[in-house]
Order: structure tokens, then sequence, then C-alpha cells
């Protein structure tokens, strides 16, 4: 049994004779008979198709590929470029004039990436013995393929025979002098397959006992079923199973707006197809599918230009054709012709606008959609219309000065009866307003919001390409303007990290980065992206701020200001104790703050709690944690609600958790949680009761009890929050104003919640659910943090878990 020779160590005979120079055509080198014209015809079939995804692609390595040949006179690369000075790993080996050849080459390790089964393709070309006249009688016309699997990068000195046979490989083509001659080339390609492997990555070797070979290209790869919506549910991205036969089944999720109807399943099979789909998801009322997703109204497609000036186009439309509801407003988005950037937003509820403060002859781009009960429509296509230049506006005025005196007359004599209207509040039914009423405008610049009058949140589902929504509204960052200094968290996609960002004429601030791992998929790096889409349209000194994002390099990131004391739960656990009512006061009008803002904006969060604030270190906190669908499906406390749903059900409202009804309301709910949870310092919102018991707990009108030593006017607030009634509840901006006013009259907050009331609460939250798991009273009340009451319990004759059975609100 022979092992790898060490280096030099040559497999064939020492003796072996030496070829009769001049006696045979001696074997082209490389770059005459396979770079000439195989470079540039290989660079052009790169692509591999969708379902196959490379583990290896020895023509796509740039630099060495640290492939080892035994002996080392054996298989030798070629060290050739292409046209653009990429290398061409082509490996030859040609001793078809020499006895006992045994040339090995060996591949570095390759990870299987979790695949079962992985496919080789091998480009080669090999000499026709035909035509080495007199090599007959040692030259070959095949080599061996073999594989041997590894954990790791262990395994390269393994003995040869450890190697397992994959199978003998010959050209179906091979080539003759007369074709060189000819220029015509005999490129073969061979696949073979591999499986089932169970390591977690192999090398490949190929034996050459004799032959003139040039390897010119090896592919790995494994074929998977790429991520596919079918009957509106977006089955992921599936490695194929290790059997070629088998048939994998999937489960699909349901794309945005859509209701499972009949659980969506599809097989996914070896050839990486996906087959016999099954079940399926509908789009929920209010919603039209419309190529694999669910939206709401159809686009508008009849837009009429009406009066245009040399400052102001106006301009009509049609209800959509298929309003899927009553159409609330219109949203009509205008810019510059290329000037993409800087767009300004109009709302009406009417079908008709004029934007004005236009320039003249200038061109602009429309486009406008409804919005219903269910959210926006898609944009209609654009429509370009251009303000008329000043020379004509300015001689279609001289030509009414005649007009105009008349007029003047009549006006002045007209003055003083408008006059009166106006003064006795009538309105004039010609007198229309510039901007009607119903219009709301904003503009933007940059994805910033530059005036802030009415604002509104985009959602980047909106957007056909979420990329789009991305570049408008966070900036691109080069990756060198950006230092990494340490890591500081982990996120869903990959680690956070603190560091500086220095951008040219600007001082260097301290930011967090938030990077997405290696290996992301496309639907993951969309996710990821789509964070800073939202957090990009948000200017607010409690909502995080967006510095930019980093995509045109990798890793791709997203930068925000650094917020130095991490997030709020954990910042409060540790300094338990440690404020004051009024600095905790102060925390919560932040957030409150930044939800104001947000609720404005129309934009729900969804997942509102301690763990998703930040707070810096002047104590100022601000709302973290913006994203599409996959908000909750990264957070550890959101768990599966019987309708299908993640949802964190401790900071949930009931009607939220029950039909999915979330709304600025339900993140109210959510705030009173994380009023509670700040002023008991980080404690878990109804401490270690299942998410069941307390979906029943709430749902049967029970409340998490005050918070030790809580003032009795934020406890008040809280129960305000947690109103069953989502419309009683108090909205953002009223919980600014009373926290506001609290904090001005800091004697508010002396009177606290009485001890006594609050035993009785917590009696009634805790008597009934998961007292009897408990042997005394004081493990009890320990449990429930409540310890320092036992004394009470005992001196009130509730010595024993039974008493405390007994105990009634009352
Ligand atoms: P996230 O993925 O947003 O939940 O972030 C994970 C963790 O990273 C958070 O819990 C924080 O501890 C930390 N982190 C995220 N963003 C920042 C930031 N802007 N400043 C400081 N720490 C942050």
């Amino acid at each position: 049994m022979r092992g790898w020779g060490p280096p030099g160590r040559s497999a064939a005979s020492p003796s072996a004779p030496a070829s009769p120079a001049g006696r045979y055509p001696a074997p082209r080198r490389a770059p005459l008979w396979t770079c000439l014209l195989l470079c540039a015809a290989l660079r052009t079939l790169l692509a591999s198709p969708s379902n196959e995804v490379n583990l290896l692609d020895s023509r796509t390595v740039m630099g060495d590929l640290g492939w080892i040949a035994f002996p080392k006179n054996g298989w030798e690369e070629i060290g050739e470029v292409d046209e653009n000075y990429a290398p061409i790993h082509t490996y030859q080996v040609c001793k078809v004039m020499e006895q006992n050849q045994n040339n090995w080459l060996l591949t570095s390790w390759i990870s299987n990436e979790g695949a079962s089964r992985i496919f080789i393709e091998l480009k080669f070309t090999l000499r026709d013995c035909n035509s080495l006249p007199g090599g007959l009688g040692t030259c070959k016309e095949t080599f061996n393929m073999y594989y041997f699997e590894s954990d790791d990068e262990h395994g390269r000195n393994i003995k040869e025979n450890q190697y397992i046979k994959i199978d003998t490989i010959a050209a179906d083509e091979s080539f003759t002098e007369l074709d060189l001659g000819d220029r015509v080339m005999k490129l073969n390609t061979e696949v073979r397959d591999v499986g089932p492997l169970s390591k977690a990555g192999f090398y490949l070797a190929f034996q050459d006992l004799g032959a003139c070979i040039a390897l010119v290209s090896v592919r790995v790869y494994y074929k998977r079923c790429p991520s596919v919506v079918r009957h509106l549910a977006v089955f992921p991205d599936t490695i194929t199973g290790a059997d070629s036969s088998q048939l994998l089944e999937v489960a699909g999720s349901c794309v945005n707006h859509s209701v499972t109807e009949e659980p969506p399943r599809m097989h996914c099979s070896a050839e990486g197809e996906w087959l016999v789909p099954i079940g399926k998801c509908m789009c929920k009322a209010g919603y039209e599918e419309k190529n694999g997703t669910c939206q709401a109204p159809s686009p508008i497609t009849n837009v009429k230009k009406g009066k245009i000036a040399k400052n102001s186009i106006s301009l009509s439309w049609q209800e959509p054709d298929r309003p899927n509801g009553i159409i609330l407003e219109y949203e009509i988005k205008y810019f510059e012709k290329d000037q993409e950037t800087s767009y300004t937003i109009i709302k009406s509820k009417e079908t008709t606008m004029t934007a004005e403060g236009l320039k003249p002859a200038s061109v602009y781009v429309f486009q406008i959609r409804a919005r219903t009960a269910a959210g926006y429509g898609v944009f209609s296509r654009r429509f370009e219309f251009e303000t008329i230049p000043v020379s004509v506006a300015a001689s279609s005025d001289q030509s009414q000065i005649p007009i105009i005196a008349v007029s003047v007359t009549v006006g002045v004599i007209l003055l003083a009866v408008v006059m009166g209207f106006l003064l006795s509040g009538r309105r004039c039914g010609y007198s229309k307003a510039k901007q009607d009423p119903e219009e709301e405008k904003m503009h933007f610049h940059n994805g910033h919001i530059k005036l802030p009058g009415v604002r509104t949140y985009i959602d980047p589902h909106t957007y056909e390409d979420p990329n789009q929504a991305v570049h408008e509204f966070a900036k691109e960052i080069e990756a060198s303007c950006i230092t990494i200094e340490r890591v500081i968290g982990a996120g869903e996609f990959g680690e956070v990290c603190s560091g500086r960002l220095k951008l040219p004429g600007k001082r260097e601030l301290p930011v967090a980065i938030k990077t997405l791992k290696v290996g992301y998929t496309e639907k993951q790096r969309r996710d990821f992206l789509g964070e800073a889409s939202i957090m990009g349209q948000f200017d607010h000194p409690n909502i995080i701020h967006l510095e930019g994002v980093v995509t045109k390099s990798k890793p791709v990131m997203i930068v925000t200001e650094y917020m130095e004391n991490g997030s709020l739960d954990t910042f409060l656990k540790k300094n338990d104790g440690q404020f004051t009512v009024i600095q905790l006061v102060g925390m919560l009008r932040g957030i409150a703050a930044g939800m104001k803002y947000l609720s404005d904006m129309g934009y729900v969060h969804r997942d509102l709690a301690a763990r998703n604030i930040l707070i810096n270190s002047n104590l100022v906190c601000k709302v973290s944690d913006f994203g599409l669908s996959r908000v909750l499906e990264d957070d550890p406390e959101a768990a599966y609600t019987t309708r299908g749903g993640k949802i964190p059900i401790r900071w949930t409202a009931p009607e939220a958790i029950a039909f999915r009804k979330f709304t600025s309301a339900s993140d109210v709910w959510s705030y009173g949680i994380v009023m509670w949870e700040v002023v008991s310092y980080g404690e878990r919102p109804y401490w270690e009761m299942t998410n069941q018991d307390v979906i029943k707990a709430v749902e049967e009108g029970y409340r998490l009890p005050s918070p030790m030593d809580c003032p009795a006017a934020l406890y008040q607030l809280m129960l305000d929050c947690w109103q069953k009634d989502r419309n009683s509840r108090p909205k953002f901006d009223e919980i600014v104003n009373m926290l506001d006013k609290l904090i001005r009259n800091p004697s508010s907050l002396k009177t606290l919640v009485n001890a006594s009331s609050r035993v009785s609460t917590l009696l009634a939250e805790h008597g009934s659910l998961g007292s009897g798991a408990y042997r005394s009273v004081g493990e009890w009340l320990e449990a429930i943090k409540m310890g320092r009451y036992t004394e009470i319990f005992m001196e009130n004759g509730y010595s024993s878990m039974d008493a405390v059975a007994q105990v009634t609100l009352e």
C-alpha cells in the first residue's frame, strides 16, 4: 500500500525509458492547444443554471487553486492568463511514451455546504493515441476520478487506496495533430455525481495512467430547487435529497396579505425541479392576485393633463378599474425628470391635483396610486408633462392686457363684495383654494423628508425592485469610510459591531454596524436591507438614525448612530434601582415621542418592547428594530399563534393576537408593557406564566399589577394603554402630553400605588394562576418577586397556599 509520497518521489519507475526525442511528435504545451481558442469560449460558459449551486469552479478562482500533483513531474499547471489577465487553471499531463505512469492530481478540500449529492463537471481534451506514431504500447485514452470524504482539511495525506473511485473518464472526442492544424477543438464535457455524502466536505483526485490530457476546468456543484412563489405561497431555496430519485416535501408560507386555504406544499426533485404542488393560499379580502402577489387597488391607467403654466401642472385621472374597496385617498409622487432622488408627495381625496412651484420649461414625471383600507395599490406608470417656458407664459400674459384692464375695473368693484363674503366667513363657490385642503404635501430629498407637513411612511414592499427602495431611502456609504472596532451584539442576519464612520468633509462619528453574514440568500439580503429602507424614512431624535448602507461591496452593512448603553432591557437590569422616577419618566417620554412620530407617519411597529429600544450615554431612548414581515421572525420572544403568525405574546394587544389587527392602538398596548418594564427595571412581563396563560388571563380581564414603588399616575396610564377596547386607549400624542405634565410637575409622581392595592391585584393575578405549583406562601411570593410582602401575608392569616387559593378579588 503506497501513500502520497513526499514531493519529488515519483510514482513512475525511475528507470522508465525517456522519450526518444524526435521520434514522436512532442505533445504541445497548453498555451497552444488549450488556451488559444478555449479561453474566450469558456468564459462565455461560466453562468450555471439557477438550480445549480457551485461549490468549486476552477474557471472563476482568481488565485492559486492549491491543488497538488504527485509525483511532481506528472500533472502540471499551465500558468496562463486569459485576455483579462485572469488565471486559467489548466492541468496537463502527457507521459504517453513512458512506462508505468501513475500521476495523481488532488484538489483542495471542498465543502459540500450541506448538500448530500454533488455533481462534478469536467471539461478536458484528450489526445488520440493513433495520432502518436509508435506510442500505442503505453498510450492511454482514459483517466480516473476519485473522491475522499472528510469533515475538514485533514485527509490530504491519506493513502491513495483510501480514495473511492467515482469513474473512469473517457473522451467522446479525442483529437489528432491534424485537428490542431485545422484549429478544430475537441473539448469533452463529462458529468458524474456522488452521494450520499455524510461528511462536511471532500477531496477529488484525478489519476492518469499514461494519457495525454489537458484538464481545462472542474466544476463541482449541488442542485437545489430555487425559491419560488406558487399559488401565493413562497417556497424557500431547498437542497435536493441525497438519493437521485428522492422527492422532498417542502412547506410553503403564504405571501403578504394572503392566508392559507389548505397548507401549501411542494416537492423538490433530485434534478432541482419543483413538482406536485398541493394546497394554496388566498388573497385576503380587499386584495387581488397579481403576478404571485396580493395587491390592493389596481393601478391607475388614465391620467390626463389639465392646465399647464410655467410653474404649475394640473392633472386629473380616473378611479382604478378594480378599486377592490372604497378609495380613501390618492398619493401623487412627482419629480423633475432625471432628478428622482428629490421628489414630492401630495395626497388628495379628489381625482385632480395641481403641482405648483415647478420650474418653467421642465419635464416632470408623475405617478399616482390609490389607497383603500387594505393599503396602497401599485403606482401607475410614469406620466411626463412639461411646464411652459417663461417667454410663452409672458406673451400669453401680454395678449391679455386689454382683458386685464377691463378686469381690473370690474375687479375693483367686485372686491368689496368678495371681501364682505370672506370676512363674514363665507366662501365664494369659485374661489377654490390653490391647494385643495384635502391635499397633503411632503417633499423628499435622498430619502429624507424636506418639509415635514404631513408625512407618510412608504412600505418598501410597494417597490417592485426592493433595491430601488434602499437606494431611495438610504445613502450608499463606501466601505473605506468605516472602521469596525468590536462586536457588540448578534442580529438575525449577522454580527452587530461598533466602529467609526468618517465621511469626506464631515467629522468622524461613532456608529453601530450591522453586517449581513456571508452566504446569504437574495431574500435574506432583501429583508436585511428592508430595515434600512424603513429606518431611512424616519428623522426624529427618538428614532434610531440611519447613517447609510454599504451594498456595493461585501459584507453588506447597515450603519446607524451608536447607542452607548445598548438595549434598554439589559441596561435597566444591570442598573436595577439606580434611577430617579423623573429619569425613568424621561426615558418613557422619549419612547412615546418616537412612537408618536411613527404613528403620525402611518408606521405600525408591531414589536415595541424594551429589548427593541436603544439607550445612549445621555439616557436618551430611541425606538429601533424595524423590519418588513421579518420583525417578528427574528424576535426570540415571538411565538407562533394558532392562526399561524409569530407574535411576541406578552407585549401584544389581544386583538392583534386574536385576529392580527396591528394598529397604532396595538402599539399603544405594547407601550404600556414597555412602561411596566421600565418602572420594574427590566422585569419580565407576567413573569414565568406561559404564553397560553397570559392570553387567557388578559382575555379574562386581568392586567399586570403595578410595579413596586410605581407612581399611581404612571400605573393609571399603563392601565389606560391596556384597555380592551382599542379606541379607548390613549393616542401617543396624549401619552406624550401626559408625561410632559408629570415631568413639569414632579410632585404628581409622589403618590405611589398603595401597597395593599398592589397586593390585592397580585393576588387576583396569581391567586388563580399558577399558585398551586408552590409549597409555601413565601416560595410563591419570591417566585413572583413579592418576597418582601411575606410578612403582610402572614400577619393577615394567609400562611398556607390553601388560604391563598381562597382569596377573592374583593
Ligand atoms: P438587533 O439586530 O437590532 O436586535 O441588534 C442586536 C444587538 O446589537 C442589540 O440588542 C444591541 O445590543 C446591539 N445594537 C444594535 N444596534 C445598536 C446601536 N445602534 N448601538 C448600540 N448597540 C446596538
